[in-house]
């Protein structure tokens, strides 16, 4: 099932013989697979550099992480209403980043959508729609203006009772931007990052290629459509395929729209590629919330940003400089 819409694949053209200067490690993360990939001659830099790398992905998903009860997320979100919450000068650049990211796409990206999440389990498990007016309740509770940061203090207060925050749309991304620093601080001169579809690369393959993304056939007719070529670029795919519930028959996917409290529907994936695996991750959530139109206008005025969505009907809907290569 999973592969039907999965949009993207890493096509790796290693020969067996030239394998000697790769390493990589497959570990699960932030509740995802991670796939993390080193080139370098000397094979203990490798090693090493994946095991750093593994090592600040799992320190960011502590501080970052709302269901760890002693998290520095989880002490925000249980003095919402009450009082500002002194953090890490990591976790308020993040919160800060975020709010830049609301501001960019009119609240479709909204950290304090977690409000919600209570009455939505996208783990197959949910039987029957939530409550309407429990929904309407709460989603009065999402709003992002209502996360005040102060710098001086270094705090962070959400205004109402009930609120909460959560970086489950760009968490992943900021985990490989970061990972990636470690590794080519360490000599790492040409990698990849899978952080469950929130993909990084840098420098080229071991022959020197380029890294390339292959495009899957939404319509399944063959393997792949087309192909990127990247060059320290990320490439961050958002769908409705891995999380989600039906309930009556109908598919809900993960992705809330913030203005209604109900999952958004008619896309089912938006890929966003751009530098930065932060900012990718957030604005392939945010594309996904505010639609086809708006979502490729506003990439369509982003430098360096580009996108490629795959609607419900299996149509493919680019921005205007995507650079994708074709098989015929
Ligand atoms: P994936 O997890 O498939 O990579 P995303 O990056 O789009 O997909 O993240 C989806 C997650 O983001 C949801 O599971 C939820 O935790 C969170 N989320 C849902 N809706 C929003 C929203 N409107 N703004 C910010 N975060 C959201
Ligand atoms: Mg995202």
């Amino acid at each position: 099932m999973r592969n039907l819409v999965l949009s993207f694949f890493l096509i790796l053209s290693l020969s067996a013989k030239s394998q000697t200067k790769t390493s990589s490690k497959i570990i699960s993360l932030m509740g995802s697979r991670f796939e993390l990939l080193a080139l370098a001659s000397d094979e203990n830099i490798r090693e090493k550099a994946i095991e750093d790398a593994i090592e600040e992905i799992a320190r960011i998903e502590n501080i970052i992480s709302s269901w760890k009860p002693d998290s520095e997320t989880a002490l925000i979100n249980s003095n919402a209403g009450i009082k500002p919450i002194k953090v890490s000068t990591e976790l308020f650049n993040l919160i800060e980043r975020s709010l830049k990211v609301s501001k960019l796409t009119n609240g479709a990206f909204d950290i304090s959508f977690s409000s919600i999440d209570k009455f939505w389990t996208f783990d197959g498990h949910q039987m029957a729609m939530p409550d309407s007016a429990m929904i309407q309740a709460t989603f009065s509770k999402i709003n992002y203006k209502n996360i005040v940061l102060n710098r001086i203090d270094q705090t962070v207060f959400l205004r109402k009772k009930g609120m909460k925050i959560g970086f489950g749309a760009i968490g992943k991304g900021y985990a490989a931007n970061r990972a990636k620093k470690i590794m080519t601080k360490q000599g790492i001169i040409s990698g990849m990052i899978n952080a469950g579809g929130d993909l990084i690369a840098w420098g080229s393959q071991e022959q020197g290629n380029p890294w390339q993304i292959g495009i899957a056939d939404p319509s399944k007719q063959k393997d792949y459509i087309a192909w990127l070529d990247i060059v320290n670029m990320s490439v961050v795919t958002s769908g409705n395929y891995e999380k989600f519930v039906i309930i009556e028959g109908k598919k809900y996917g993960h992705i809330i729209n913030p203005k209604t409290g109900y999952p958004v529907e008619g896309i089912q994936s938006v890929t966003i590629v751009s530098p930065d695996a932060e900012l990718s991750d957030a604005l392939s959530t945010s594309v996904f919330v505010l639609g086809i139109t708006e979502g490729l206008e506003l990439v369509n005025k982003l430098k360096n940003v580009e996108c490629l969505i795959i609607d419900n009907k299996n149509k493919i809907w680019t921005s205007d400089k995507l650079n994708l290569n074709y098989y015929d």
